[in-house]
């Protein structure tokens, strides 16, 4: 995730980017860049590009198609750019992830697939379970933490997602952000590490990742030699600092991925792009390893939180 108090840090990265851009532009009258516009001016990002695009008539859903059977519904047009995944079987479809749930999901998935659709998500922040509620078939692991998600969250916790300077351009139409809030959902199964959901002639594996959440899980296709693998990975500053977040089990939790490196063709995470490296987990067990030592680059940042960086890893841990 990147909850709400990191709104503002968003913010103030973009005002940079803007700031430079500004800087170097030597145009007498150079045109008006606002902080939102130089955020979107660098959307879609190349590797999402690269990936076949799947037109579903969503003016907030963009969607690729990352491998035969498997769709990426990514939300390019607010912060987060969290992304779902659908993974479609011969005889049925599992969503990984649900987005933040400004806009209805279902109408999109039902565009992909005439299949029964299973919900599974990487973990339960709110921005990976927005649209939980708009499906009746939810599997989840049975921590207190995820117990705690499913009741929802409110306006309040969530304000700083759906401000002005959260969005590429405006809210989108028929959305009353002052009214955006997690909405509960209900869970019709508890699953946990090791378990098998068999979508017809596709096996997914559910390996239990704790760390980022203490309900945090990877998703493994040995046959396809694919891993999703939510909010523990992903190409960018990795956010490890909210509350229910262990450094030493996320530490575990990256070498048991590490340990499936080999097997492995591509990675795809949670957030920005729909398809990484699987090396890039062997240098985030390095980085990790050292951080926890207390080595690397250190830079703090606003509301107790501090940027480590090590090599090419970086993380946002709290104090
Ligand atoms: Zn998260």
């Amino acid at each position: 995730m990147r909850d709400f108090r990191v709104t503002a840090l968003a913010a103030i990265t973009r005002m940079t980017i803007l700031a430079l851009l500004v800087a170097c532009d030597r145009a007498p009258a150079p045109p008006v860049v606002t902080e939102a516009s130089a955020w979107c001016a660098a959307l879609p990002r190349p590797a999402n590009a690269a990936l076949e695009s799947v037109d579903v008539g969503s003016d907030w859903y963009t969607v690729y198609r990352v491998e035969p059977g498997v769709f990426a519904i990514v939300e390019p047009r607010q912060f987060q750019e969290a992304i779902s995944y659908l993974i479609v079987g011969t005889t049925r479809a599992l969503l990984f992830d649900t987005g933040i749930g400004l806009v209805p999901l279902r109408p999109t998935v039902e565009r992909l697939t005439t299949l029964p659709v299973t919900v599974l998500n990487s973990h339960t922040h709110f921005d990976h379970v927005g649209a939980n509620a708009e499906f009746s078939d939810i599997l989840a692991m049975d921590t207190p933490f995820t117990r705690a998600n499913e009741q929802g969250r409110p306006h309040a916790d969530l304000a700083g997602e759906v401000d002005a300077t959260s969005f590429c351009g405006a809210p989108p139409p028929g959305t009353d952000t002052a009214a955006f809030r997690a909405r509960p959902f209900t869970v019709t199964r508890r699953i946990a590490d090791g378990d098998s959901i068999v979508l017809g002639d596709r096996t997914l594996v559910v390996r239990a990742a704790p760390g980022h959440t203490p309900d945090a899980l990877v998703l493994h296709d040995p046959a396809h030699g694919l891993l999703w693998t939510g909010d523990s990975y992903y190409d960018s500053t990795l956010w490890l600092f909210s509350p229910g977040t262990d450094l030493a089990a996320y530490e575990r939790s990256i070498e048991r991925m590490v340990a499936l490196v080999p097997t492995l063709r591509r990675l795809l995470p949670a957030h920005n792009t729909a398809t990484a490296e699987p090396a890039r987990l062997t240098a985030v067990l390095e980085a990790v390893r050292t951080m926890r030592a207390g080595g690397g680059e250190r830079t703090p940042e606003g509301a107790g939180r501090e940027r480590v960086r090590v090599g090419d890893v970086t993380f946002m841990i709290a104090k």
